[in-house]
């Protein structure tokens, strides 16, 4: 069938994409899904048996949950989940304990423990992971170079308590107004990447990245293997649907590495949650349907 010029040009750029992912992973990928979750504080309920309950009947597929409380909360959560289809997704932790990064040997080093009780808990839940921003903006005097000197020297540590305990940590690139170190997915990777340990990976955040990214199905495509975590938010970062923000450039991505975790909720809300979560869930299945 002969193809106008606008389907042509669409046709040479999935080719395009295509020869960009490596012909090896190209072949081996297998079929993505998409598994919806949400953080927890953003679902309305009395506790978390309601709370479960209603996102199961909304259609999510996991729940992320803070990383306060813990290891007290694992008991909980784990009752919880006997009675749900629902698993942990994430476990959102932030900088535990202080930031891994800074000149301080102590401060790290209190870091680095948070971090390990973490993934002992997060391997108990059998979740995804556990969310850390190595530094926040002002968490450091260290340059950059320094900066990810000192971490570089601190994932081999945590990655192998990470494997040992059936953990891992996903790195958060975030945008520049909270977080210079890390901005870029492709950063993040390059990290694991020198790091190669099962304990340590990373993640994207569809709010940042349109702040940081140029191109969201670029990001996810550098993510590849070390992608194990993605955060979902609009534009203003309120519920996917209610502004502009696109995802099917994204999930092209996710679809062409073979993504297999969570896509996950982490945003605001204007109007009635109990009317625009379910309408967010529909609306993300359709654009992971035209991807
Ligand atoms: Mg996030």
């Amino acid at each position: 069938m002969p193809m106008n010029r606008r389907e042509l040009l669409a046709a040479s750029a999935a080719v395009g994409v295509a020869a960009a992912v490596p012909s090896g992973a190209r072949q081996s990928v297998p079929k993505a899904k998409l598994l919806l979750s949400s953080q927890e504080g953003i679902i309305p309920a009395r506790d978390l048996a309601e709370r479960l309950a209603k996102m199961e009947k909304w259609g999510f597929d996991g729940i992320e949950v803070g990383g306060g409380g813990f290891p007290g909360r694992v008991e909980e959560l784990q009752k919880a989940l006997a009675n749900s289809k629902l698993k942990i997704s994430a476990i959102c932790a932030g900088t535990p304990g202080g930031p891994l990064i800074n000149e301080d040997p102590e401060t790290r080093k209190k870091a680095v423990a948070a971090i390990k009780e973490l993934l002992t808990c997060a391997g108990e839940l059998k979740s995804t992971g556990v969310i850390i921003v190595p530094a926040f903006n002002g968490q450091t005097t260290l340059n950059h170079v320094e900066a990810r000197k000192a971490l570089m020297d601190l994932l081999p540590e945590i990655g192998e308590h990470g494997a040992k305990v059936g953990g891992r940590i996903l790195m958060e690139p975030l945008n520049r107004g909270e977080a210079w170190f890390l901005r870029l997915l492709a950063d993040a990777a390059a990290m694991c990447r020198e790091v190669n340990s099962p304990g340590v990976a990373m993640m994207g955040d569809f709010y940042h990245m349109n702040i940081e990214e140029p191109s969201d199905m670029g990001a996810f495509i550098s993510g590849g293997k070390w992608l194990h975590h993605v955060h979902l938010a609009s534009r203003k970062r309120v519920l996917p649907g209610q502004d502009e923000r696109d995802f099917t450039n994204g999930f092209k991505g996710l679809k062409l590495i073979g993504y297999q975790d969570y896509c996950s909720l982490e945003c605001g809300c204007d109007g009635d949650r109990e009317v625009e979560i379910p309408k967010a869930v529909k609306f993300l299945r359709g654009q992971w349907a035209k991807a």
